[in-house]
C-alpha cells in the first residue's frame, strides 16, 4: 500500500521542521514523496506541477481567481490545491492508496466566489471534480475535523448528492443533500468528540460507500489552539486510525489526508510524521 506526501515550502513558523522531520519516514519502502519550490530536493523526489488556470476555473470564479493573485499567495495557494490534484489522481491511477498533503493554505474556507480564513482554493473541491471529468469516479466523502464550519465546501457540494460532506464544528446539526453538519461543544473531552465522530462515520461514510475519502485535518481544536475545544494530541491520532480503517472498509484505502488549520510547529511536528506513519503502516 504505497502512501505519497505532497510537499511545497512554505515561508512561515508552523513547518519549518520539514521537510527534514520526514527523513525516516522517506527511508522506507512504499513511500514517495512528490514536491516543489524548496531548494535541495531530496534525490528520491518527483516534482509537484502546479494546477492549470482552467482547472481552477472550474470551480471559482475567474474573478475571484484574479482576487487571490492579488493577495500575493497566489503561488502557495496553487500549490496546496495541486498537491491534493494529484493526490487524488495518482491514488486513482493505482500509483499510491493514500496521501499526505502539506498545504500553506487550507481549502475548507474557499467556495465558488468566495474565500477566507488562510484558504484561497478548495484542493478537494478541484481533485473532485478532475475525478470525475478523467475518471468517472461516481462517489467521495469529505471528512472535516477542523474546529472551523468550512462554509466554502459546503457551498460548493451543497446541491451535489455524488458528494458526503461532514463537518463536525460548533455550528447546529443539520442535513441536506449528503451535507451534514455535526455540532460539536464548545468544550469536549477526547472520548466525547471520538465517540461523536465514530457514529458519524458509521452512520453516513459506511452507508454513502464513497470511492476515495477526503480528510480535511486540522488540529486547530488542540487545547492551547486559535480554535481549542479540548482535544489533546491523541485524540488526532486515534480519530487517523478510525479513518484510516472507514477508508479500508469502504473504499479500498483511498484516503487523501489535506493538512488545515492549527498553527504550533511543535504540534505539527508531533503529530504530522505520525500521522503519516498510521498511513503507512
Ligand atoms: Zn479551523
Ligand atoms: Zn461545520
Amino acid at each position: 500500500m504505497p502512501t505519497g506526501i505532497f510537499f511545497h515550502y512554505q515561508q512561515g513558523k508552523r513547518l519549518r521542521d520539514f521537510p527534514q522531520a520526514l527523513e525516516k519516514i522517506l527511508e522506507k519502502d512504499y513511500v514517495f514523496l512528490y514536491d516543489a519550490l524548496y531548494p535541495s530536493k531530496p534525490k528520491s523526489s518527483f516534482d509537484l506541477e502546479p494546477l492549470p488556470l482552467g482547472t481552477l476555473h472550474k470551480i471559482h470564479s475567474p474573478e475571484m481567481v484574479d482576487r487571490v493573485k492579488a493577495t500575493g499567495n497566489y503561488e502557495g495557494a496553487l500549490y496546496s490545491a495541486a498537491g491534493t490534484v494529484a493526490a487524488a489522481t495518482k491514488i486513482w491511477s493505482g500509483e499510491i492508496t493514500n496521501a499526505f498533503v502539506f498545504t500553506g493554505y487550507g481549502d475548507h474556507h474557499a467556495g465558488s466566489t468566495f474565500f477566507g480564513g488562510g484558504c484561497y482554493f478548495n484542493g478537494a473541491a478541484l481533485a473532485i471534480h478532475e475525478l470525475r471529468e478523467k475518471y468517472g469516479v461516481k462517489s467521495y466523502a469529505i471528512i472535516d475535523t477542523d474546529a472551523h464550519h468550512g462554509n466554502g465546501t459546503w457551498e460548493l457540494f451543497e446541491d451535489n448528492p455524488a458528494v458526503l460532506y461532514i463537518c463536525l464544528c460548533s455550528g447546529a446539526s443539520r442535513e441536506n443533500n449528503q451535507n451534514v453538519n455535526i455540532h460539536v461543544a464548545p468544550r469536549v473531552t477526547d472520548c466525547d468528540y471520538l465517540t461523536l465522530a465514530k457514529e458519524a462515520f458509521q452512520k453516513w461514510v459506511t452507508e454513502f460507500q464513497p470511492e476515495i475519502i477526503f480528510w480535511n485535518w486540522g488540529y486547530d481544536g488542540t487545547i492551547g489552539e486559535y480554535g481549542g475545544i479540548g482535544l489533546t494530541p491523541d485524540a488526532h491520532l486515534k480519530l487517523a486510525m478510525e479513518i484510516k480503517k472507514v477508508a479500508q472498509q469502504v473504499c479500498r484505502g483511498r484516503l487523501i489526508v489535506i493538512l488545515c488549520g492549527g498553527s504550533r510547529r511543535d504540534l505539527a511536528l508531533f503529530l504530522i510524521p505520525r500521522i503519516i506513519t498510521i498511513l503507512i503502516d
